[in-house]
């Protein structure tokens, strides 16, 4: 639902050619992109977790389109800097990768090579350690492998039919939707294992095929190309983290461990979901006391001059395969679309 009005938003916003309207208005200094994998289109008719893909192709022209473009693209340090130093004479672009997938290494960084464009990583450390959780695509492999799945709702066993493509797409949308309405992350993670021992999904196997691990993030982190973060240890929606000292250890040791990894202390932090449900004033309060340059969400927005007051709590605009054509990119860029989301709010830090 909320996709088909952004979607059908962005479209009157390009058709329309609001954008180069508000763009004195809304277009801001710059903007912060987030991709999570970078890997061709795959023929699969259940794919829920699409959105989180572009394919090789769009980002080799969105590259050379910023490439051509008066618009510099740079690293998160040289945003910082221009942040805090109100250095706006151009705008800029920070494009940044998020959990560190062995895709981004092959069809992603070449690209990045052959135009000479910096990228970021944030690394979840669990993942490399080959210990992560990604529950999101566990579920999906439940689903995709079952016609039908029994699970504990509210203390009571309930069975869903799930042999069919629209069956499957419903029954995941409901199930995320259900797991991301939990109060605590432990709920979530509970609820998934038992979902994966019951329908035989090795979650561990998930993080081993898709992930990087510690010498191909080694390899990439000796580009000075590349900006590795901190995307906490086990990639938890720090918002239901009951207890602030474990929010702060996820943190701290997450930089910890890549430092111990890399021989670099990342200065730079992404909230792993990054929504308002999973990264809130607290987050934000622990993550400017442990010193970290940024901190970026995935509340969407362009970056304003104000948000060198909110460093620790950075908007992005979300490249994903929703919207995989060049205009709805060209209008996101624009900050009309988010503006829009954002009710015109300019920063949204609270
Ligand atoms: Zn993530």
């Amino acid at each position: 639902m909320k996709k088909t009005i952004i979607r059908t938003g962005l479209e009157t916003l390009y058709f329309s050619g609001m954008h180069h309207l508000l763009r004195p208005v809304v277009g801001g200094v710059g903007v912060i992109l987030t991709l999570h994998h970078v890997r061709p289109a795959r023929p699969d008719a259940f794919q829920p977790n699409r959105l989180l893909e572009v394919t090789p192709k769009f980002l080799d022209r969105l590259l050379r389109r910023l490439k051509r473009a008066r618009i510099d693209v740079i690293s998160l340090d040289e945003m910082h800097r221009r942040m805090v130093s109100g250095d706006f004479k151009r705008r800029f672009v920070c494009i940044t990768f998020d959990d560190g997938y062995k895709d981004i290494k092959e069809f992603a960084y070449p690209l990045f090579k052959k135009y000479e464009l910096p990228l970021a990583l944030y690394i979840p450390t669990s993942f490399p350690d080959r210990l992560g959780e990604l529950w999101w695509l566990a579920l999906e492999a439940v689903i995709a492998r079952n016609s039908r799945i029994g699970m504990l709702i509210d203390g009571k066993e309930q069975f869903f039919d799930c042999g069919t493509v629209a069956e499957k797409r419903e029954l995941y949308d409901a199930v995320y939707g259900y797991l991301r309405s939990m109060k605590t992350e432990d709920e979530v993670r509970k609820t998934v294992r038992d979902l994966c021992a019951c329908y035989h999904v090795d979650i561990p196997a998930l993080c081993r095929d898709l992930c990087m691990d510690w010498a191909e993030i080694a390899e990439l982190a000796a580009d000075p190309l590349v900006t590795i973060g901190a995307h906490t240890v086990n990639h938890m929606m720090l918002k239901k983290v009951p207890n602030d000292d474990t929010v702060r250890a996820e943190i701290e040791m997450s930089r910890a461990v890549l430092e111990a990894a890399l021989g670099k202390r990342p200065e730079h932090l992404s909230y792993p979901v990054g929504d308002p449900t999973s990264a809130g004033p607290r987050e934000f309060r622990i993550a400017a006391e442990l010193g970290f340059k940024t901190a970026v969400t995935t509340r969407p927005g362009v970056l304003f001059k104000a948000h060198a007051e909110h460093l620790m709590a950075l908007p992005r605009v979300s490249v994903n395969g929703e919207f995989q054509k060049h205009r709805y990119v060209k209008v996101l860029m624009s900050g009309a679309a988010t503006a829009m989301w954002n009710g015109f709010r300019r920063v949204n830090a609270a």
